[in-house]
């Protein structure tokens, strides 16, 4: 047996969108994965969510590669990109199909929301009404693929506690093939996180409600189910997650010891005062050496630190 051949105990990742530069919350998950990772010996990856391309903006991936690399991150391995794993997600979506876990959707958003009494989904949004479920109406085309909701996903978050999603009441029948002929993020992140071999996700508590449909895929395509732990989210004055529409800074524009010190101290882990005068290099050690998840708040939201 060879070195690059030894399971690995623990494999990490982050999985940052390109749709703007990395922000105060993109820091906290990137640094929360990676020591989670880390102070196991374990490996941490880096994959960037290109799979969504009208949300790309130019550049961004690069950016985002350069202020991880600023601020000390080291990722194992060779970077995964979304935009060029179109095979292995088709070949999954075959095997969804093949299984009847999911049935093609004539649908337009416009006719879903003519439906009447149709439920609300628990994150407000509209619930699939089930028009296509049992077969296509007569004379309509297929625009999107949608998975049959089924059954009750519970899982133990390390951060959040125990969790209970009920698909077909929380979610509702969802789309994993979209009408633009795009994957959705449900199949690609589960497709991706069993390619890399990803034994723990550690992400934004804002992920928390897609976790029951990617366990149910998982489980679906006979895929490892990860440990999961959702960190709190940050948000803004105005009790918004941080994100590029509400105009959260860009980490490049704070100091890369500043923004580190802030980030550990956001996560619970309260960093000596003088580290924040540090070079990155010794704000990573202190991190791994220290680094201990059940100190994370168990809280879905909090609010950003301001940071000059
Ligand atoms: N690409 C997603 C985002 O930036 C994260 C996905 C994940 O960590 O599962 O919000």
């Amino acid at each position: 047996m060879t070195a690059n051949v030894l399971p690995h105990s623990r494999t990490g990742r982050f999985a940052p969108s390109p749709s703007g530069p990395l922000h105060f919350g993109s820091l906290v998950a990137a640094l929360g994965s990676a020591l989670e990772a880390r102070c196991r010996g374990g490996r941490w990856l880096l994959r960037i969510e290109d799979v969504d391309a009208p949300r790309v903006v130019p550049g961004a991936s690069a950016a985002i590669l350069a202020t991880l690399e600023r601020l000390g991150f080291e990722w194992d391995g060779e970077v995964m990109w979304q935009s060029r794993r179109a095979a292995a997600y088709a070949a999954a979506l075959e095997r969804l199909k093949a299984g009847g876990y999911v049935f093609p959707c004539a649908c337009t958003r416009r006719e879903m929301a003519e439906v009447p009494d149709s439920a609300l989904a628990r994150d407000g949004s509209r619930r699939y009404p089930g028009v296509c479920r049992d077969g296509l109406p007569p004379g309509r085309a297929a625009r999107t693929w949608r998975v049959r909701a089924e059954g009750s996903i519970r899982f133990d978050d390390a951060i959040q506690g125990a969790q209970e999603e009920d698909l077909a009441r929380d979610v509702g029948d969802y789309v994993i093939f979209r009408a633009d002929g795009q994957f959705a993020y449900q199949l690609a992140v589960v497709v991706d996180d069993a390619a890399q071999g990803v034994t723990h996700v550690v992400r934004g508590a804002d992920l928390l409600g897609s976790t029951g449909r990617q366990i149910q895929l998982q489980r679906l395509l006979g895929l490892r189910v990860p440990a999961y732990a959702h960190l709190p989210v940050a948000t803004n004055a105005a009790g918004e997650k941080l994100s590029k529409q509400t105009l959260a800074r860009a980490l490049d524009d704070i100091a890369p010891a500043r923004a580190l010190t802030a980030a550990l101290d956001f996560l619970g882990q309260t960093p000596p005062a003088g580290l924040a005068d540090a070079e990155p290099a010794a704000i990573w050690q202190w991190a791994i050496a220290h680094w201990r998840l059940d100190r994370v708040p168990r809280r879905a939201h909090i609010p950003a630190p301001a940071l000059e």
